[in-house]
């Protein structure tokens, strides 16, 4: 069995993978584009405290797993199954060509917060098509995957805590989404899942 150094460094080696396609659009594309207008940016509200406050959570037993204290040793899982790792590495991976073309597909229309740029235009197209929120599924994958890798149960009980706070980011969103677009995207909506694709009924 790979002893935990090595899943430290797989679980670094994950991260970095993942963020240099996140860092990428968040950072380096915009600062090249050309400079946006925003249209309406939604207030910071309950629902992103809670979720900030969850990934701070997360983040700060990420760090203390990573520099390997000793007494932060009592939350790693012992006899974990070495497969539920593999697991994890596995979600971990398949999130970042789907993360991709997340990116590539909302193009300008991301961004951090909640808002509406100028001419934002509503996308229907590629992950898109079936489902609302493929970027919040494709960032709970990864982090929920990242966490399966650490063992730690601290880390996947933040992680949890995470998937579970999203759906009031989301719901936020679509608010938004909906007052700015109207019949078109409560159209969009009734076709699409939130989460997941919607189970057609044949
Ligand atoms: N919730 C989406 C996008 C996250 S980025 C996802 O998980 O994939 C957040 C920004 O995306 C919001 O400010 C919102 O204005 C924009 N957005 C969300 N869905 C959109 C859509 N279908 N078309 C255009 N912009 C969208």
């Amino acid at each position: 069995m790979a002893d935990e150094t090595f899943y430290r460094i797989l679980f670094v080696a994950l991260y970095a993978l993942f963020f240099s396609i996140r860092g990428y659009y968040r950072f380096a594309k915009p600062k090249r584009d050309a400079p946006e207008i925003v249209h309406e940016r939604k207030k910071f509200g309950k629902a992103e405290g809670v979720i900030s406050f969850v990934i701070l959570g997360f983040f700060g037993t990420v760090i203390l797993y990573l520099l390997n204290q000793t007494w932060f040793a009592w939350s790693q899982i012992s006899n974990y199954p070495e497969f539920i790792r593999w697991i994890g590495v596995l979600l971990a991976l398949s999130s970042v060509p789907l993360l991709w073309w997340i990116h590539k597909t909302l193009d300008r229309q991301y961004s951090p917060c909640l808002q509406i740029k100028d001419s934002h235009l509503l996308i229907t197209e590629g992950p898109y098509s079936r489902v609302r929120h493929p970027m919040y599924t494709v960032l709970n994958m990864f982090s929920f995957g990242v966490s399966l890798v650490t063992a730690n149960f601290l880390i996947i009980g933040f992680a949890l805590m995470v998937i579970i706070s999203f759906p009031f980011v989301a719901r936020k969103e679509e608010q938004m989404l909906l007052e700015t677009f109207g019949e078109e995207y409560s159209e969009y909506m009734k076709r699409t899942g939130r989460f997941f694709p919607r189970i057609r009924k044949t």
